[in-house]
Protein backbone atom coordinates (compact mmCIF):
# COMPACT_ATOMS: atom_id res chain seq x y z
CA UNK A 1 0.00 0.00 0.00
CA UNK A 2 1.44 3.49 -0.97
CA UNK A 3 1.61 6.34 1.74
CA UNK A 4 -1.03 8.32 0.00
CA UNK A 5 -3.72 5.26 0.41
CA UNK A 6 -2.48 4.90 4.24
CA UNK A 7 -3.56 8.64 4.70
CA UNK A 8 -6.79 8.06 2.96
CA UNK A 9 -8.13 4.67 5.21
CA UNK A 10 -9.78 5.69 7.66
CA UNK A 11 -9.09 4.99 11.27
CA UNK A 12 -10.33 1.65 11.92
CA UNK A 13 -10.82 1.21 15.77
CA UNK A 14 -11.74 -2.42 17.59
CA UNK A 15 -13.89 -1.80 20.80
CA UNK A 16 -13.37 -4.92 22.53
CA UNK A 17 -13.31 -6.70 26.28
CA UNK A 18 -13.61 -10.67 26.23
CA UNK A 19 -16.41 -9.49 29.12
CA UNK A 20 -19.67 -9.15 28.35
CA UNK A 21 -21.50 -5.85 29.55
CA UNK A 22 -19.28 -3.57 30.00
CA UNK A 23 -20.25 -0.77 27.86
CA UNK A 24 -18.58 -2.03 24.32
CA UNK A 25 -21.93 -1.46 22.39
CA UNK A 26 -22.69 1.32 24.54
CA UNK A 27 -19.50 3.08 23.51
CA UNK A 28 -19.88 1.95 19.99
CA UNK A 29 -22.72 3.36 19.20
CA UNK A 30 -22.81 6.84 20.88
CA UNK A 31 -18.85 7.20 19.94
CA UNK A 32 -19.92 6.97 16.64
CA UNK A 33 -22.66 9.44 16.90
CA UNK A 34 -20.64 11.90 18.77
CA UNK A 35 -18.04 11.63 15.96
CA UNK A 36 -20.79 12.13 13.41
CA UNK A 37 -21.81 15.04 15.30
CA UNK A 38 -18.92 16.68 14.75
CA UNK A 39 -18.88 16.14 10.99
CA UNK A 40 -17.52 12.95 10.39
CA UNK A 41 -18.48 9.81 8.59
CA UNK A 42 -18.59 6.84 10.52
CA UNK A 43 -19.23 2.93 9.83
CA UNK A 44 -19.62 1.23 12.63
CA UNK A 45 -18.92 -2.21 12.23
CA UNK A 46 -21.67 -4.90 14.14
CA UNK A 47 -19.33 -8.14 14.97
CA UNK A 48 -21.53 -9.39 17.88
CA UNK A 49 -23.99 -12.00 16.74
CA UNK A 50 -26.09 -11.14 19.05
CA UNK A 51 -26.44 -7.67 17.00
CA UNK A 52 -27.18 -5.24 19.37
CA UNK A 53 -25.45 -2.82 17.81
CA UNK A 54 -27.77 -2.73 14.90
CA UNK A 55 -30.37 -2.97 17.21
CA UNK A 56 -29.54 -0.06 19.31
CA UNK A 57 -29.27 2.04 15.73
CA UNK A 58 -32.80 1.03 14.42
CA UNK A 59 -31.77 -2.02 12.50
CA UNK A 60 -34.60 -4.10 12.62
CA UNK A 61 -34.21 -7.83 12.40
CA UNK A 62 -35.79 -7.67 8.45
CA UNK A 63 -33.73 -4.95 7.28
CA UNK A 64 -30.40 -7.02 8.10
CA UNK A 65 -30.39 -8.87 4.58
CA UNK A 66 -26.78 -8.52 4.43
CA UNK A 67 -24.83 -8.76 6.90
CA UNK A 68 -21.27 -9.11 8.79
CA UNK A 69 -21.53 -12.67 8.00
CA UNK A 70 -22.00 -12.61 4.57
CA UNK A 71 -19.19 -10.09 4.09
CA UNK A 72 -16.88 -12.35 6.02
CA UNK A 73 -17.47 -15.40 4.36
CA UNK A 74 -17.18 -13.47 1.03
CA UNK A 75 -20.41 -13.85 -0.20
CA UNK A 76 -21.41 -9.97 -0.22
CA UNK A 77 -19.10 -6.87 -1.60
CA UNK A 78 -18.49 -4.08 1.10
CA UNK A 79 -21.11 -1.72 -1.01
CA UNK A 80 -23.57 -4.44 -0.42
CA UNK A 81 -23.20 -4.57 3.43
CA UNK A 82 -23.38 -0.85 4.24
CA UNK A 83 -26.37 0.44 5.13
CA UNK A 84 -27.18 4.25 6.63
CA UNK A 85 -28.48 4.36 10.21
CA UNK A 86 -30.84 7.60 10.50
CA UNK A 87 -28.16 9.13 12.63
CA UNK A 88 -26.88 11.77 9.82
CA UNK A 89 -23.28 10.34 9.36
CA UNK A 90 -23.11 6.98 10.95
CA UNK A 91 -23.43 3.69 8.84
CA UNK A 92 -23.54 0.40 9.44
CA UNK A 93 -22.79 -3.32 8.80
CA UNK A 94 -25.28 -5.04 10.58
CA UNK A 95 -25.27 -8.16 12.30
CA UNK A 96 -27.02 -11.10 12.67
CA UNK A 97 -27.25 -14.62 14.81
CA UNK A 98 -25.58 -16.30 11.64
CA UNK A 99 -22.17 -14.69 13.13
CA UNK A 100 -21.86 -17.11 15.66
CA UNK A 101 -21.26 -19.86 13.23
CA UNK A 102 -18.67 -18.01 11.44
CA UNK A 103 -15.99 -19.24 13.98
CA UNK A 104 -16.33 -22.94 12.64
CA UNK A 105 -17.48 -22.24 9.28
CA UNK A 106 -13.97 -20.22 8.75
CA UNK A 107 -11.76 -22.85 10.14
CA UNK A 108 -9.79 -24.61 7.10
CA UNK A 109 -9.71 -20.95 5.19
CA UNK A 110 -6.26 -19.55 5.22
CA UNK A 111 -7.10 -16.43 5.35
CA UNK A 112 -9.59 -16.39 8.03
CA UNK A 113 -8.06 -13.84 10.53
CA UNK A 114 -7.71 -11.09 7.54
CA UNK A 115 -11.35 -11.23 5.76
CA UNK A 116 -12.58 -8.18 7.83
CA UNK A 117 -9.05 -6.35 7.49
CA UNK A 118 -9.29 -7.12 3.17
CA UNK A 119 -12.89 -6.56 3.00
CA UNK A 120 -12.53 -2.60 4.94
CA UNK A 121 -10.02 -2.45 2.00
CA UNK A 122 -11.85 -2.91 -1.05
CA UNK A 123 -11.94 -0.20 -3.58
CA UNK A 124 -15.58 0.86 -2.36
CA UNK A 125 -14.92 1.83 0.66
CA UNK A 126 -13.70 5.31 -0.49
CA UNK A 127 -17.33 6.16 -1.50
CA UNK A 128 -18.12 6.51 1.97
CA UNK A 129 -15.80 9.03 2.71
CA UNK A 130 -15.39 7.94 6.11
CA UNK A 131 -13.22 8.66 8.80
CA UNK A 132 -13.48 6.43 11.17
CA UNK A 133 -14.62 2.69 11.40
CA UNK A 134 -15.92 1.35 14.83
CA UNK A 135 -15.71 -2.62 15.37
CA UNK A 136 -18.05 -3.54 18.44
CA UNK A 137 -16.47 -6.89 19.26
CA UNK A 138 -18.54 -9.71 20.67
CA UNK A 139 -17.68 -10.63 24.39
CA UNK A 140 -14.83 -13.25 23.48
CA UNK A 141 -11.54 -13.42 22.45
CA UNK A 142 -12.47 -15.62 19.07
CA UNK A 143 -11.94 -15.70 15.72
CA UNK A 144 -14.53 -12.40 15.21
CA UNK A 145 -12.64 -10.49 17.69
CA UNK A 146 -8.92 -11.08 16.06
CA UNK A 147 -10.27 -10.50 12.79
CA UNK A 148 -11.46 -7.01 14.13
CA UNK A 149 -7.52 -6.71 15.56
CA UNK A 150 -6.18 -7.28 12.21
CA UNK A 151 -8.60 -4.95 10.61
CA UNK A 152 -7.82 -1.81 13.21
CA UNK A 153 -5.16 0.33 13.63
CA UNK A 154 -6.12 0.52 17.72
CA UNK A 155 -7.88 -1.34 20.23
CA UNK A 156 -10.45 1.03 22.77
CA UNK A 157 -11.19 -1.19 25.61
CA UNK A 158 -14.47 0.02 27.76
CA UNK A 159 -13.87 -1.40 31.49
CA UNK A 160 -16.49 -1.51 33.93
CA UNK A 161 -15.75 0.14 37.02
CA UNK A 162 -16.22 -2.94 39.68
CA UNK A 163 -14.26 -5.35 41.38
CA UNK A 164 -12.21 -7.62 39.07
CA UNK A 165 -12.48 -5.67 35.86
CA UNK A 166 -8.72 -5.86 35.50
CA UNK A 167 -8.06 -9.26 35.91
CA UNK A 168 -9.69 -9.72 32.62
CA UNK A 169 -7.38 -6.91 30.71
CA UNK A 170 -4.26 -9.05 31.35
CA UNK A 171 -5.25 -11.73 28.74
CA UNK A 172 -6.82 -9.47 26.61
CA UNK A 173 -3.61 -8.24 26.36
CA UNK A 174 -1.79 -11.02 25.81
CA UNK A 175 -4.34 -11.30 22.69
CA UNK A 176 -2.88 -7.44 21.54
CA UNK A 177 0.38 -9.01 21.76
CA UNK A 178 -0.25 -12.31 19.97
CA UNK A 179 -2.04 -10.40 17.08
CA UNK A 180 0.64 -8.02 16.68
CA UNK A 181 2.85 -10.58 15.90
CA UNK A 182 1.70 -13.20 13.84
CA UNK A 183 -0.50 -10.41 11.59
CA UNK A 184 -1.01 -6.47 12.99
CA UNK A 185 2.53 -5.29 13.26
CA UNK A 186 0.76 -1.79 14.37
CA UNK A 187 -2.01 -2.57 16.41
CA UNK A 188 -1.88 -0.21 19.03
CA UNK A 189 -4.43 0.28 22.65
CA UNK A 190 -6.22 3.46 21.79
CA UNK A 191 -7.25 3.47 25.53
CA UNK A 192 -9.19 2.33 28.16
CA UNK A 193 -12.69 4.11 29.18
CA UNK A 194 -13.95 3.68 32.44
CA UNK A 195 -17.66 2.91 32.13
CA UNK A 196 -20.71 2.62 34.24
CA UNK A 197 -18.99 4.96 36.85
CA UNK A 198 -20.67 5.53 39.95
CA UNK A 199 -18.58 8.38 41.65
CA UNK A 200 -20.54 7.48 44.94
CA UNK A 201 -19.50 4.25 45.13
CA UNK A 202 -15.84 3.27 46.81
CA UNK A 203 -14.93 0.68 45.20
CA UNK A 204 -15.45 2.92 42.02
CA UNK A 205 -13.37 4.63 42.84
CA UNK A 206 -10.75 1.97 43.72
CA UNK A 207 -10.97 0.37 40.24
CA UNK A 208 -10.28 3.69 38.79
CA UNK A 209 -7.73 4.46 40.99
CA UNK A 210 -6.53 0.92 40.20
CA UNK A 211 -6.53 1.35 36.66
CA UNK A 212 -4.54 4.79 36.50
CA UNK A 213 -2.12 3.49 38.48
CA UNK A 214 -1.64 0.12 36.89
CA UNK A 215 -2.38 1.38 33.17
CA UNK A 216 -1.41 5.07 33.62
CA UNK A 217 -2.10 7.49 30.46
CA UNK A 218 -3.92 4.23 28.38
CA UNK A 219 -6.89 5.27 30.57
CA UNK A 220 -8.88 8.16 29.67
CA UNK A 221 -9.38 11.41 31.21
CA UNK A 222 -12.73 11.05 30.64
CA UNK A 223 -15.16 8.53 32.46
CA UNK A 224 -18.48 7.76 31.20
CA UNK A 225 -20.95 7.84 34.49
CA UNK A 226 -23.54 4.94 35.37
CA UNK A 227 -26.32 7.15 33.21
CA UNK A 228 -29.97 5.55 33.35
CA UNK A 229 -30.55 7.52 29.49
CA UNK A 230 -27.75 5.68 28.45
CA UNK A 231 -29.64 2.19 29.22
CA UNK A 232 -32.90 3.61 27.95
CA UNK A 233 -31.70 4.76 24.70
CA UNK A 234 -31.38 1.40 22.93
CA UNK A 235 -35.13 0.73 23.49
CA UNK A 236 -35.81 3.80 21.29
CA UNK A 237 -33.64 2.82 19.31
CA UNK A 238 -31.23 6.20 19.32
CA UNK A 239 -27.66 6.88 20.69
CA UNK A 240 -28.06 8.93 23.80
CA UNK A 241 -26.95 11.92 22.67
CA UNK A 242 -30.08 12.24 20.59
CA UNK A 243 -32.26 10.76 22.61
CA UNK A 244 -31.31 13.03 25.78
CA UNK A 245 -29.37 15.40 24.36
CA UNK A 246 -28.30 17.07 27.66
CA UNK A 247 -28.11 14.12 29.67
CA UNK A 248 -24.83 13.50 31.69
CA UNK A 249 -24.16 9.98 29.44
CA UNK A 250 -24.74 12.48 26.33
CA UNK A 251 -21.93 14.77 27.55
CA UNK A 252 -19.69 12.15 28.43
CA UNK A 253 -19.45 10.50 25.30
CA UNK A 254 -18.67 14.09 23.86
CA UNK A 255 -16.02 14.74 25.60
CA UNK A 256 -14.73 10.96 25.12
CA UNK A 257 -15.00 11.54 21.29
CA UNK A 258 -13.25 15.27 21.83
CA UNK A 259 -10.36 13.15 23.67
CA UNK A 260 -10.14 10.32 20.83
CA UNK A 261 -9.51 13.21 18.40
CA UNK A 262 -7.11 14.83 20.26
CA UNK A 263 -5.19 11.74 20.18
CA UNK A 264 -6.02 11.50 16.56
CA UNK A 265 -4.60 14.98 15.11
CA UNK A 266 -3.77 13.72 11.66
CA UNK A 267 -7.56 13.19 10.47
CA UNK A 268 -8.63 16.84 9.59
CA UNK A 269 -12.32 17.90 10.67
CA UNK A 270 -14.80 16.81 7.47
CA UNK A 271 -16.98 19.16 6.04
P1 LIG B 1 -21.33 -5.04 26.10
O1 LIG B 1 -21.51 -4.64 24.66
O2 LIG B 1 -19.93 -4.90 26.59
O3 LIG B 1 -21.90 -6.40 26.38
P2 LIG B 1 -23.38 -3.05 26.63
O4 LIG B 1 -22.89 -1.82 26.00
O5 LIG B 1 -24.41 -3.84 25.87
O6 LIG B 1 -22.17 -4.00 27.01
O7 LIG B 1 -23.92 -2.67 28.06
C1 LIG B 1 -24.52 -3.64 28.93
C2 LIG B 1 -25.78 -3.06 29.57
O8 LIG B 1 -25.44 -1.95 30.38
C3 LIG B 1 -26.77 -2.53 28.55
O9 LIG B 1 -28.07 -2.80 29.01
C4 LIG B 1 -26.52 -1.03 28.52
O10 LIG B 1 -27.67 -0.29 28.17
C5 LIG B 1 -26.11 -0.77 29.95
N1 LIG B 1 -25.16 0.35 30.06
C6 LIG B 1 -24.00 0.49 29.36
N2 LIG B 1 -23.36 1.62 29.73
C7 LIG B 1 -24.14 2.20 30.69
C8 LIG B 1 -24.01 3.40 31.48
N3 LIG B 1 -22.95 4.21 31.37
N4 LIG B 1 -24.99 3.66 32.37
C9 LIG B 1 -26.05 2.85 32.50
N5 LIG B 1 -26.23 1.72 31.79
C10 LIG B 1 -25.29 1.38 30.90
MG1 LIG C 1 -22.17 -5.80 23.03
Amino acid sequence: MSDLNTLATPKIIAIANQKGGVGKTTTAINLSAALAEEGYNVLLVDLDPQGNASTGLGIERGSRVVTAYDLLLEEATLEEAVQPTEVDGVFIIPATTDLSSADIELISNEKRSFLLHDALRQPAIEKYALDYILIDCPPSLNLLTVNAMVAAHSVLVPLQSEFYALEGVSQLMLTIREVRQTANANLRIEGIILTMYDGRNNLAQQVEADARTNLGDLVFDTVIPRNVRISEAPSYALPVIEYDTTSRGSKAYRALAQELMKRQPEIAKAG
